[in-house]
């Protein structure tokens, strides 16, 4: 067994460790915001199947988008990848990405999640869960429904400063204007039932705890629980009952190679790895993620991916409303 030659340092250590040292070899720098053991253990299998070292730095995706603007002139890393199709508008805007060749892949991906630049790893939808035992027939079928002041008090979610928010917003009102979606979003503040915290788990847990009737989260969480080591996480994720929106959004995980990168053949191995069917199983298997290739399947609890209607998204734009967005939940006092 190989030993863990992953590099988790902060980028802060990073810098000062790499100035001096020469230019990389058969190695990979990966920047990444997919802060999961399963990527770990894709990364591992990676370095054994291929040879190439990989130094792998987590950090969150806007902070990694800084730090690649400030590197672009002598760029460090080879791969960027993340959660959220909202950091996708900046790292084109800002000419950071490099033209990818996804080949064949083409055929088997949503028209949707790819681009010249970047492609989806995995895809999430974001959704309402109730606990099917105490609330058997909810009459919930959107997040409209929820506004309705009938369900004052009901409605469990996590802060505003989730980004899994921020691209819920930005969706909506990237396909009904602001105007809609910020009553739509103060018709949901309104109903909340306690002041936003926690995760998608913490919400989740909540709505089985009867804190409130109807939460939002996002399906991976659903799957992850029921795979938990914690035997309160599997049991709340299989009393959850799912509401897929008839216009459910769904965001991405995605990722690019860096323009101008040290080692660019490299990136372009790792992303034909991780978009190999044996990578998108596990993706679907250990972190309950709607993989790219939509013929993997994934676990009972939710629906298959054919089964349930999406709202239209351009992720290519989507970062586009981020700054409205903000604003909206500041002007409907969204915490
Ligand atoms: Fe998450």
């Amino acid at each position: 067994m190989r030993k863990l030659s992953l590099l988790l340092l902060s980028l802060l250590i990073f810098t000062a460790c790499t100035q001096a040292q020469p230019e990389a070899t058969n190695e990979l720098n990966i920047y990444s915001a997919r802060n999961y053991d399963v990527d770990k253990d894709l990364l591992l299998r990676f370095e054994s199947e291929t040879g190439i070292k990989v130094n792998l730095f987590e950090g969150k995706g806007d902070e990694l988008i800084e730090r690649l603007k400030l590197e672009q002139a002598d760029p460090i890393a080879d791969i960027f990848m993340t959660v959220g199709a909202e950091a996708l508008y900046p790292a084109l805007q800002n000419e950071l990405l490099a033209d990818l060749d996804l080949n064949t892949a083409k055929d088997t991906l949503d028209a949707n999640t790819y681009g010249d630049k970047w492609v989806a790893l995995t895809k999430r939808a974001r959704i309402i869960v109730y606990d099917k035992v105490n609330n058997p027939t909810p009459s919930v079928k959107n997040l409209e429904d929820l506004s309705d002041p009938q369900y004052l008090g009901t409605i469990l979610s996590r802060s505003s400063t989730s980004s899994y928010n921020l691209a819920l917003i930005a969706n909506h009102i990237q396909n009904d204007g602001y105007e809609t979606t910020r009553q739509l979003a103060q018709g949901l503040v309104k109903n909340f039932a306690r002041t936003p915290t926690g995760n998608d788990r913490d919400q989740a847990k909540s709505v089985i705890a009867g804190l409130g009737q109807y939460a939002i989260m996002n399906t991976y969480y659903v799957a992850a629980m029921e795979r938990s080591t914690d035997a309160e996480e599997v049991k709340v994720a299989q009393q959850l009952g799912l509401i897929y929106p008839e216009e459910t959004h769904v965001n991405i995980s995605w990722i690019a190679k860096i323009k101008d990168s040290p080692n660019p053949d490299n990136a372009q191995r790792l992303i034909e790895f991780l978009l190999s069917e044996s990578a998108q199983k596990e993706y679907a298997e250990r972190n309950g993620e709607y993989p790219a290739l939509n013929s993997i399947p994934v676990s009972s609890l939710l629906l298959p991916w054919d089964a349930f209607n999406k709202a239209e998204v351009d992720y290519e734009t989507l970062g586009q409303h981020n700054i409205e967005t903000i604003q909206l939940f500041d002007e409907v006092g969204w915490e």
